[in-house]
């Protein structure tokens, strides 16, 4: 077990040490069409249309910043000596809930899964059901704004903890879950904020609420990536770390991350020593900007 987690840091060192530290943790050197910076590109900046901030400049800049990660890889983060033998895998939807979801939730249902599921504010009895279904499967739910709208959310610190606080009454009220997790849409390296993203990371410490990012991109949310690119991307990323927080997506439009998702689970069950668990407590977060306070 040590010896394979020596042989993994090793390899890791090899092929990405000082470009992760630098800035290049996700790109994949040997396939870059399929995983390299263009499938970072985004993140979650594309799944924003309605929103006026999601222009491209935005976009290249969120992939520059969440070169940032440090704290991401464990493997690097711990040492070897640290590290129980287990690889864990966080698999995480966000902008949900949609039509899509009770699909999700029965395949996970299916393979006996528990997710993370980091969602917005949707009003209605239907959607409703949906929160409950979610916390009442054992998936966690986290927190990704109520409106999800980058220049009202981002605006002022006073905007951003009204919103919070909004979706976090909202959650309470209807699935009696009081969540402490949160993503920062278009992540905490995000460039688009009119307000420091520190002063923000800052505010949810305060809170108690524990922000996550991701290491692993699916790239699901670019246009017209099919089933088998996003199982690939996914499958790609997860053997790279220890604790793998693979980011996807739960909406209407993102067929393709439905049907990503039975192959996805099914790779990552059949690897050694791997489980796929939710997030909790004890989850080591990956973050693209950490408050260095
Ligand atoms: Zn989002």
């Amino acid at each position: 077990m040590l010896n394979k987690a020596k042989e993994e840091l090793s390899w890791y060192e090899e092929h990405y040490g000082e470009e992760l530290l630098a800035g290049g943790e996700i790109d994949d050197p040997i396939k870059p069409e399929e995983n390299g910076s263009e499938a970072t590109k985004g993140n979650d900046q594309v799944e924003a249309p309605d929103t006026e901030d999601g222009e491209p400049m935005a976009e290249a800049e969120v992939t520059g910043g969440a070169g940032q990660v440090t704290a991401g890889d464990t493997a690097i983060a711990e040492g070897p000596d640290e590290w129980d033998g287990t690889r864990r895998v966080y698999i995480t939807f966000d902008d949900g809930p949609s039509t899509s979801t009770n699909t999700i939730l029965d395949i996970l249902d299916q393979y006996g899964v528990k997710a993370t599921f980091f969602v917005t504010g949707k009003e209605g009895s239907e959607y409703a059901e949906v929160y409950k279904r979610i916390a009442n499967s054992g998936h966690t739910i986290g927190m990704h704004s109520y409106s999800h709208k980058y220049s009202e959310l981002y605006e002022s610190l006073g905007s951003f903890s009204a919103d919070l606080h909004k979706l976090q009454t909202f959650l309470y009220e209807t699935t009696g879950v009081w969540s402490q997790y949160y993503r920062f849409p278009g992540g905490s390296s995000n460039t688009v904020s009119n307000v420091p993203m520190d002063e923000l990371i800052k505010y949810l410490e305060l809170e108690n609420i524990s922000y996550f990012d991701w290491n692993v991109a699916s790239s699901d949310d670019r246009a017209g990536i099919n089933k088998d690119i996003i199982v690939a991307n996914v499958m790609t990323g997860v053997p790279k770390f220890h604790e793998a927080i693979i980011l996807l997506h739960d909406a209407q439009d993102k067929q393709a991350t439905v049907e990503a998702l039975p192959e996805i689970i099914e790779q990552i069950q059949a690897m050694d020593n791997t489980v796929i668990v939710p997030i909790t407590e004890d989850t080591l977060p990956v973050q693209h900007i950490s408050n260095s306070q």
